[in-house]
């Protein structure tokens, strides 16, 4: 039996920007896909050392940057998980009912060989790697095994049941939450990489002061 796709977008969004919106965007028009799931990590395994806002805040802020857009939804799965939350356990849970494709940046994708249970990771689902400008690797730097299942992909959709890493060609887009935060504690400066809602809901309720 064919089970449904669903396309999740893992991120820690300390705080949501324009990239991630945007992004997902263009890729849903150019991709012809339904509906994107947005998934907030609990504290990242990669990321330790730099504890993200509070759950709820982080929620609230996907919640006003997706209110105009019915193509993309929320899941707080992972913030319900005991830590350290791994996405190999994630993608176990989605895929028993779906063929499930995992969204991830080119940085994200130049990390993969650090990534809990990378073989299983790839037998549970596909891989779209999103174009990034700050990252200027090659493409063949990373191991052989991880190199051999990747494609550039110009129309879905993607044919394998499972393992495939797409290098999809949208634009690339120059926004990233460490120049977010960056630019929220330059008070001097209105951030012109949030979105306008998220931003007045961070002075509302006071974040990323220090
Ligand atoms: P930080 O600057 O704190 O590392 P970030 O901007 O990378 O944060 P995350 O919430 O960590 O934001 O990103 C979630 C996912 O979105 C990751 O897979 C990341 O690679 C991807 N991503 C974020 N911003 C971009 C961008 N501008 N272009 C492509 N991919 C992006």
């Amino acid at each position: 039996m064919n089970k449904p796709p669903i396309y999740l977008f893992g991120g820690t969004f300390n705080p949501p920007h324009q990239g991630h919106i945007n992004l997902l965007l263009a890729l849903q028009v150019q991709y012809h896909i339904d509906l994107i799931t947005l998934l907030p990590n609990a504290i990242s395994p990669l990321k330790l050392d730099k504890p993200p806002i509070a759950n709820h805040h982080r929620i609230n802020m996907l919640k006003l940057c997706i209110s105009d857009y019915p193509q993309l939804c929320i899941d707080d799965f992972e913030l319900h998980q005991t830590p350290p939350s791994y996405t190999v356990n994630t993608l176990k849970h989605f895929a028993q009912k779906h063929q499930v494709f995992f969204i991830i940046g080119y940085d994200s994708y130049l990390n993969l060989p650090k990534w809990y249970q990378l073989e299983t990771i790839l037998d549970l689902c596909h891989l779209i790697v999103l174009p990034r400008s700050s990252s200027n690797h090659n493409l063949y730097d990373l191991p052989k095994h991880i190199v051999q299942n990747t494609i550039t992909q110009k129309d879905g959709p993607i044919i394998y049941e499972t393992g495939r890493i797409t290098c999809v060609e949208i634009p690339k887009i120059n926004v990233s939450s460490t120049e977010c935060r960056a630019d929220l504690q330059n008070l001097s400066r209105e951030s012109q990489l949030i979105i306008p809602s998220v931003l007045n809901y961070i002075r509302e309720h006071n974040l990323y002061k220090d």
